[in-house]
């Protein structure tokens, strides 16, 4: 059986050891990756350094647990916003070490989220760690353009606010981390299978030393989302991402 094609769609290449060794290897094997920044700063660096690779694609982002000290970087996420297809990682972070910029980072994400739904046809990946509630709300009043699609990364809200998202018709990218609790599971079980995608967020939820390693990693990771469905929806997976890049 000819092996499917995934997209891995929340990846942190720049915090690699070895990107590029890692990058030549990763082109053995038929997946693509979508690259976050975290910084606008390495946005730039990371398009030079990506743009050899024809399967690898560089978000434009600014982690909301950053905002504190590269909040002065955002005049160059709004230059480059235009041409960037990819947005991420932005989004809004509430633990309780990144509180104190709440303001500034509900600010930041409605301003991104409005520039982007004037230009239309971004892949936005989002953090919505103890958020998600609010991130929801912010798409439901900002939102006109149904060009955008929105990935929630690792979403972790509760059923309810789950059942919102789905509503607003949002894709969600799931890794191994996630399937290991129980909420995980039940969220996975529940998403409508059209929206699943699948995300490693390496080096952080796990490190690759290979293609090799990356590849099995997304087979495995479709794999669970079959067993935790009781379901095979590797298929429905693996068209979900080439979809969501061909648009
Ligand atoms: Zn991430």
């Amino acid at each position: 059986m000819n092996a499917l094609r995934y997209i891995d769609s929340h990846c942190h290449l720049d915090l690699f050891d070895n990107m590029n060794k890692f990058l030549d290897d990763t082109k053995n094997y038929k997946n693509s990756i979508i690259t976050m920044t975290t910084t606008p700063r390495a946005y730039q660096k990371n398009r030079e350094l990506c743009s050899r690779y024809s399967h690898v694609f560089v978000a434009l982002g600014l982690h909301p647990q950053l905002i504190a000290e590269r909040e002065k970087e955002l005049d160059i996420l709004f230059k480059y916003i235009e041409e960037a297809k990819f947005i991420g990682e932005i989004g809004i972070d509430q633990g309780p070490r990144y509180y104190k910029t709440i303001d500034a980072q509900i600010r930041i994400f409605n301003d991104i989220i409005d520039k982007c739904d004037w230009y239309g046809n971004k892949i936005i990946s989002i953090h919505s760690l103890r958020s998600a509630d609010i991130i929801l709300e912010i798409l439901r009043s900002n939102v006109r353009n149904k060009s955008n699609k929105f990935i929630m990364h690792w979403f972790t809200g509760d059923i309810k606010t789950l059942q919102d998202a789905i509503k607003l018709g949002c894709f969600f990218s799931i890794n191994s981390q996630m399937i290991n609790s129980d909420r995980g599971k039940k969220i996975v079980s529940i998403l409508p299978k059209e929206k699943i995608l699948v995300e490693s967020d390496a080096p952080f939820v796990i490190k690759f030393e290979s293609g090799k390693e990356h590849n099995q990693y997304m087979n495995e990771t479709v794999r669970l989302i079959n067993e935790i469905r009781k379901e095979d929806i590797s298929q429905q997976i693996s068209l979900n991402g080439i979809e969501l890049l061909s648009q």
